[in-house]
């Protein structure tokens, strides 16, 4: 007989590890005891060493799904205590609120088979759920996460839950909303006036579906619209009525060979389709005339994650448009009845349920590189799981930028970051954004003692941050746009020291007041030098120079020297020019990517934000040719005047607009190879981090990386946050925590 004492480190409470711990030792026929620690958990065994080695080497591989283990030590030769049994001890831990709170889980596979026999007592429940999966962090109310505390709080469980719910052998051992037909919620289904109707609520929805209307259905984080995806009239009738301009619709497919008749899947793509986390995947489209829902090259797609999807695809809807049901930009609607006022004349029918979503959550959306997740929105699924950050402090919140708003708050070495926000300059964005604060503050019990902003006077995260540290005194510091997103990108690959930054996106206030975006810069968390930048655009009319791409096509052929006679009210931008009205100069990335696409004709109005960098993208045609590259200066400019003229040449020459684009793209990856070695030589260093919301773009993502090796450096992009200003909060965490503790 031996004892050894194991400490487990790493994300291993509020995972159903405990429960996962005696089924385990009950196995092995081990004894003794388990507690939660600060740290993780603790675990004191008695019995043969073999036995006990082979429990070590079993552990870590049977773990549950949600659990990450970071380290298992072992302490062997103990003194022998003699136990006679296995105990899960209370720990005083406990009463503290350190249990981490899992993120929403799709439907395990277990549950999706009782949901389809016909001899389940949960056979067609749309609520079933288990310790391995179902809803947590949207139906959680407060902490400690018990259900009293969630939604499922007004259903209390009868006696067959109850029984599963207390039996340690079983899967809902402790699922906090395990329910079922006699005890839990239930849906029901309106038609467009609102009104309840009697029968089937699943089939209406589905009949509504198939005769071509459109239905709002509520999910985890919020309502989703779902339609035919097949017929464009039903897509344009949807984006009509949604006021949902051009951005592309997420699809939902009833499964991966579903998925593949109308997208390539790689098997990286297919098991995150798959995993727990059910995001929304960017594939790329297989087939033609799939352009009324996404006119990008690639099309977003997620499979059912909730009971009810499963039920409502049934055994013959194959693919449905399903896109988050919210309102010109407003935040997701979640609730019942503003979802009933706020989608009426736009949904034809109403599939909701009585178990309420208590927080906001939007679909994650991913794309897959080179086999490996690249997230473009952490939200549902991930959020509010922490990210471990070596070298981080509590007690810091980053409030984010404003756009695609976000924040983060710091525990130890956790970091929180938040889920999808969205744009602040809403009034209900904005009132979501400060609740959300409150919710983490008080679920993760972390007070801030330092606030960190963006630099950006007129961003409400900074009016927001500013107002706070007058109102409770604590210090702010104001960290500039691009030099977060560097340093998100450092926290995230785990880089401690000076880097290269290459940090491209369409805007962020500059250190002279000035729009920056196609940045190199040089240095760590603590500060940074500017080493390049693009030549500056000057944007006739501000801000509308940012829908009006044509103003910044004007901008670029008068700066390069060619005829600008193409582009109507060029003699009203000339004479705003030269009177020095409204006219910033912005070096933003997005800038030449929205001016170049309106020099090709690709859109002159744009329908949303980087809209003229994705249909650029879009209209690739495979070339290898570039254009000549130009540098000057200190910073070293990128002068994109030959560029601009030799695009000019090529289209009266009749060159395809598709091998402009491609030469384009080519040319900024060539740019970008010339910037970072210049930027290598003058620092000695070899490390270059990919950052902004340029970095969205897949042809730049898919060849960017092998370029610079070509160049001797090492490139790095983000894998747990997005590259794009929700990440940027990451960054601003990072850098107080270095210029406040160190
Ligand atoms: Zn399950
Ligand atoms: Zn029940
Ligand atoms: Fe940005």
């Amino acid at each position: 007989m031996e004892h050894v004492r194991i400490q487990i480190h790493g994300i291993v409470q509020g995972v159903g590890f405990r429960p996962f711990i005696h089924r385990l030792v009950g196995e092995f026929g081990l004894n003794g005891t388990v507690k939660n620690t600060s740290s993780g958990v603790e675990l004191e065994l008695e019995g043969a060493r073999e036995t006990l080695e082979a429990f070590l080497r079993a552990l870590p591989g049977r773990a549950p799904l949600l659990a990450v283990i970071e380290a298992i030590d072992a302490d062997w030769g103990g003194k022998l205590e003699g136990y006679t049994d296995f105990r899960i001890l209370r720990s005083r831990v406990e009463a503290e609120r350190n249990t981490l709170i899992s993120p929403d889980i799709g439907l395990c596979p277990d549950c999706r088979r009782e949901l389809l026999d016909l001899h389940d007592r949960r056979y067609r429940y749309p609520f079933i759920n288990c310790t391995n999966c179902g809803p947590r962090f949207t139906i959680i109310k407060d902490v400690p996460y018990d259900r009293p505390l969630t939604s499922m709080g007004r259903f209390p469980m009868c006696p067959d839950c109850d029984r599963e719910y207390h039996d340690i052998e079983n899967r809902r051992y402790h699922a906090q909303p395990d329910c079922c037909p006699v005890c839990g919620p239930h849906v029901f289904y309106c038609d467009a006036e609102g009104r309840e109707q009697p029968g089937d609520a699943i089939e209406q929805a589905r009949a509504t579906i198939k005769a071509g209307g459109i239905v709002a259905v509520k999910g985890l984080g919020g309502m989703h619209l779902a339609c035919r995806c097949d017929d464009p009239a039903i897509a344009a009738r949807l984006r009509k009525r949604k006021q949902r301009d051009e951005k592309p619709f997420a699809l939902m497919c009833r499964n991966v060979e579903a998925a593949r008749r109308l997208c390539e899947i790689s098997p990286a793509e297919e098991e995150l389709l798959s995993s727990y986390h059910r995001p929304i995947v960017l594939l790329k489209k297989r087939v033609e005339g799939l352009d009324h829902l996404s006119e990008n090259k690639t099309l977003g797609v997620m499979l059912p994650y909730t009971p009810l999807h499963v039920l409502l695809m049934g055994e013959d809807l194959v693919a449905l448009i399903m896109t988050s049901a919210n309102l010109s930009d407003t935040p997701i609607l979640y609730q019942n009845e503003e979802s009933l006022a706020a989608l009426r004349g736009i949904a034809d029918g109403f599939l909701l349920h009585n178990r309420d979503i208590q927080t906001r959550c939007d679909d994650s959306l991913f794309m897959v590189l080179d086999g490996k997740d690249y997230p473009l929105r952490r939200s549902r699924g991930y959020v509010p799981f922490p990210l471990r950050v070596p070298g981080s402090r509590g007690g810091i919140l980053a409030c984010g930028a404003e756009q695609k708003a976000s924040f983060c708050l710091s525990k130890g070495d956790y970091v929180f970051p938040s889920q999808h926000i969205g744009d602040l300059k809403n009034y209900e964005t904005l009132a979501h954004y400060e609740q959300q604060i409150a919710h983490f503050e008080r679920l993760f019990d972390s007070q801030p003692t330092t606030l960190v902003c963006d630099r950006h006077p007129d961003y409400l995260s900074t009016a927001y941050a500013r107002e706070r540290a007058e109102r409770e005194g604590l210090p702010l510091l104001q960290v500039q746009h691009h030099h977060a997103h560097m340093a998100a990108c450092m926290a995230d690959n785990g880089l401690t020291g000076p880097c290269i930054g290459l940090i491209w996106d369409g805007t962020g206030y500059g250190d002279d007041g000035s729009t920056w975006g196609g940045e190199c810069l040089i240095g760590d968390y603590a500060g940074y030098t500017r080493f390049g930048s693009i030549r500056p655009i000057p944007l006739v009319g501000g801000d509308r120079a940012m829908k009006e791409l044509d103003r910044v096509a004007w901008a670029l052929l008068r700066d390069a020297g060619c005829d600008t006679g193409s582009i109507p009210n060029a003699a009203l931008y000339e004479s705003l020019l030269t009177a020095g009205l409204n006219c910033p100069e912005s070096s933003g990335m997005g800038r030449l990517f929205d001016g170049v696409a309106a020099l090709l004709g690709l859109k002159t109005l744009a329908g949303y934000e980087g809209q003229g960098a994705v249909l650029l993208e879009a209209g690739i045609q495979e070339d290898e040719g570039s254009y000549p590259l130009a540098f000057a200066g200190d910073p070293l400019r990128f002068d994109w005047r030959p560029m601009i003229r030799a695009i000019v040449a090529e289209r009266a020459a009749g060159v395809e607009a598709g091998r402009i684009a491609a030469r384009f793209h080519n040319t900024l990856l060539e740019m970008a190879a010339v910037m970072c070695r210049r930027a290598a030589e003058a620092s000695g260093l070899h490390d270059v981090v990919l950052s902004g919301g340029s970095f969205q773009n897949r042809y730049l993502m898919e060849r960017l990386p092998a370029r610079l090796a070509r160049e001797g450096l090492r490139a790095h992009r983000h894998i747990r946050v997005s590259c794009n200003d929700e990440g940027l909060s990451l960054g601003q965490l990072m850098i107080a925590n270095t210029l406040y503790y160190e």
